[in-house]
C-alpha cells in the first residue's frame, strides 16, 4: 500500500520538488496537485519528472476528495496554508505543513481541529536535518551562552521575515538559556531603524534577503574572550525532501499536531 499524498503549492519552488519527491519514493504515490497557478497543467511536468496525469487544480477540497488523499504537503503561504490545512482535517486528511509565517493563533486553531477530528497533523519550519540539528546544538549551547544573535539569510522572494527557523531557534534558546550577566548601555543611539534587527524576548534576529541563496542561518553566541557559531546551509531544496517524506509517512499514526522534525528523529 503506498501513501496517497497530494501538494498544495504545486506550482511552487518547494511544491514542484515534492512533487518529484513523492514521485521518486516507492512508498508514496503523487494523487492530486493544488495551486492558485498553472491550473490545468500537469504536475508532473512541472516538477521535471514527465507527465503524471495529475492536473493543478484550484479547489483544494474537491481534489482532496475525489482522490482519496492520505496526506497533504502544504508549500504555499501562511493564510492559504492555514485554511489548507483546515480544510484537510474537515476531510480527513493529514496536512504536513512547511509554509512559514502562520501566527501562533492559527497553528492552535489547526491543533485544536486535528484534536477534534482525530486526525494527525505535522508542521515543521525547517525539514532539513542539518537545520534540525542546528537547532538543538543552538538550544544546548544556550545554557552555556546566553548572550546570543541570529542571522538567518534567504532568496530574495522569501515573503516573512523573520525565518520560520530564526523564530523556533529562538524559542528553543530561550527554553534553556542561562542567566544574562553582561551589562548593556542604559541608552542605545541607533543612527538607522532597524540596524539591530528585530527581537524575541532579548533575541536579536537578522533577515537576510538576496539573491544566490536558498536558506541558511547562523547562531551566534559571545562569551569571555571567545564566539561560538553554529551555521546551517540547504543548498538545494532537495535538502527538505527526506524530511517531508518521514513526516508524509509518521502522520496518520500521530495524534492531534505535532511541531518540529525532531520528535519524528531518535535524537539520542
Ligand atoms: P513559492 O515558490 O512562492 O510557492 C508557493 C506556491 O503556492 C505559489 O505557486 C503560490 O502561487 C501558491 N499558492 C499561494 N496561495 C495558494 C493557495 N491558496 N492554494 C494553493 N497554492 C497557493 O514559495 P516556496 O519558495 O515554494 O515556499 C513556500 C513556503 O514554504 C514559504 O512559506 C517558505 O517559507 C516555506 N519553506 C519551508 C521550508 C521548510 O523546510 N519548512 C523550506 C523551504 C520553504 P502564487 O505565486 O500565484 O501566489
Amino acid at each position: 500500500m503506498t501513501l496517497r499524498v497530494a501538494v498544495a503549492g504545486a506550482a511552487g519552488r518547494m511544491g514542484r520538488t515534492v512533487i518529484a519527491a513523492v514521485h521518486g519514493d516507492p512508498e508514496t504515490e503523487l494523487v492530486a496537485a493544488a495551486d492558485v497557478a498553472a491550473i490545468g497543467a500537469d504536475a508532473g511536468e512541472l516538477a521535471g519528472v514527465g507527465p503524471l496525469q495529475i492536473p493543478v487544480r484550484d479547489d483544494l477540497a474537491a481534489a482532496l476528495l475525489d482522490s482519496r488523499a492520505d496526506a497533504l504537503v502544504d508549500f504555499t503561504r501562511a493564510d492559504a496554508a492555514h485554511a489548507n490545512a483546515l480544510a484537510a482535517l474537515d476531510a480527513g486528511v493529514s496536512p504536513v505543513i512547511g509554509t512559514t509565517g502562520m501566527s501562533a493563533e492559527q497553528v492552535e486553531e489547526i491543533g485544536a481541529r486535528a484534536a477534534e477530528r482525530g486526525v494527525g497533523a505535522f508542521l515543521a519550519p525547517n525539514f532539513a536535518l542539518g537545520a534540525v540539528l542546528m537547532m538543538v546544538f543552538a538550544r544546548q549551547a544556550a545554557r552555556f551562552f546566553p548572550e546570543v544573535e541570529i542571522i538567518e539569510l534567504h532568496h530574495e522572494r522569501k515573503v516573512d521575515a523573520p525565518s520560520g527557523t530564526a523564530l523556533r531557534t529562538a524559542q528553543l534558546i530561550l527554553e534553556n538559556r542561562g542567566e544574562r550577566t553582561v551589562a548593556r548601555p542604559s541608552a542605545e543611539d541607533f543612527k538607522l531603524a532597524g540596524a539591530r534587527g528585530g527581537e524575541l524576548d532579548g533575541i536579536r534576529i537578522h533577515s537576510v534577503r538576496l539573491p544566490g541563496h536558498v536558506a541558511h542561518q547562523e547562531v551566534i553566541f559571545g562569551g569571555l574572550g571567545q564566539t561560538l557559531t553554529i551555521r546551517h546551509d540547504s543548498i538545494d531544496r532537495s535538502s527538505f525532501m527526506p524530511g517531508v517524506l518521514l513526516a508524509c509517512k509518521r502522520v496518520r499514526s500521530q495524534s492531534g499536531l505535532v511541531v518540529g522534525l525532531e520528535n519524528l528523529l531518535d535524537m539520542d
